[in-house]
């Protein structure tokens, strides 16, 4: 009888969570302590899937970015400063702009792929879409990415329509060399850039308007001024490409497709 029960009891459970993992469905706590179950699905597409939802306000009129950050790898004031400006200045999103920071202890590992990224995501956000509110994910992490090579340390990644990761301690290493741009720089370019692939930029969800894409790079512009110019994603290209302190902004090429796709 009691082996009986605790099969039933077992089955129960195998039949629940089947169900739950064929629904998709996650449980999560909610800003209000509250246990509740929602659909992470509209939140774990590709990179440019949401960028006509996160450029204009038709399916959604609020934007609410939840920031994770290791303890000690804060962006500056200044960083979050900046970035808020560039949202303002090119996403449709009239009912508001929501930008939460929220502190970790650092995961514990020196290197991370993607997927080791999207572990961690998976079991830190809290903020998934809902009526009219797209939410954003960031993560500012400690280590470095599996795919550095000698010249090429990564300093972001976006890596799912809604999901961006920061490599901070990099980012730290190179705006501590000589002669280097400030933190804040680096920083601020940094985040446009990957927040500018959820844009759809470029070429991956925001349709390209005139020839601009440097195919041999990816999803970037052949412009080397541009914020999508592909070396403002590693420390080594990045310190070359930025002079006297100055951000890189998105060319007028990228800026129409940006407007084409309903962006500012
Ligand atoms: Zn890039
Ligand atoms: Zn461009």
């Amino acid at each position: 009888m009691y082996f009986h029960k605790i099969y039933i009891l077992l089955l129960l459970l195998i039949l629940s969570c089947s169900k739950d993992k064929m629904n998709g469905d996650i449980t999560i706590i909610d800003d209000q302590g509250e246990m509740v179950t929602i659909d992470p699905s509209a939140n774990r597409k590709s990179v440019g899937d949401s960028a006509s939802d996160l450029l204009t306000e038709l399916n959604f009129d609020i934007i609410h970015l939840e920031i994770f950050y290791v303890k000690g790898l804060q962006p500056t004031a200044a960083t979050i400063q900046n970035f808020e400006d560039f949202l303002i200045a090119r996403l449709h999103k009239s009912g508001g702009i929501e930008i939460e920071l929220k502190e970790i202890e650092s995961p514990g590992q020196a290197v991370y792929t993607i997927a080791d990224i999207r572990n961690l995501e998976d079991g830190l956000r809290t903020a998934y879409n809902s009526e009219n509110k797209i939410a954003v994910f960031g993560l500012y992490i400690d280590g470095e990415y599996s795919e550095n090579t000698d010249n090429g340390s990564v300093l972001g990644v976006a890596y799912r329509n809604t999901s961006f990761v920061i490599f901070e301690e990099t980012i730290k290493n190179f705006s501590g060399q000589p002669l280097a741009p400030s933190t804040t720089v680096l920083e601020t370019t940094v985040l446009n850039h990957e927040f500018g692939h959820l844009m759809g930029m470029v070429n991956a969800g925001t349709p390209l308007q005139s020839d601009h894409q440097d195919t041999a790079h990816g999803r970037h512009c052949t412009s080397e001024n541009c914020l999508m110019y592909w070396t403002a994603e590693t420390g080594e290209g990045l310190l070359n490409m930025i002079s006297g302190g100055t951000i890189p902004t998105f060319d007028d090429l990228c800026l129409e497709d940006l407007k084409a796709n309903g962006g500012k």
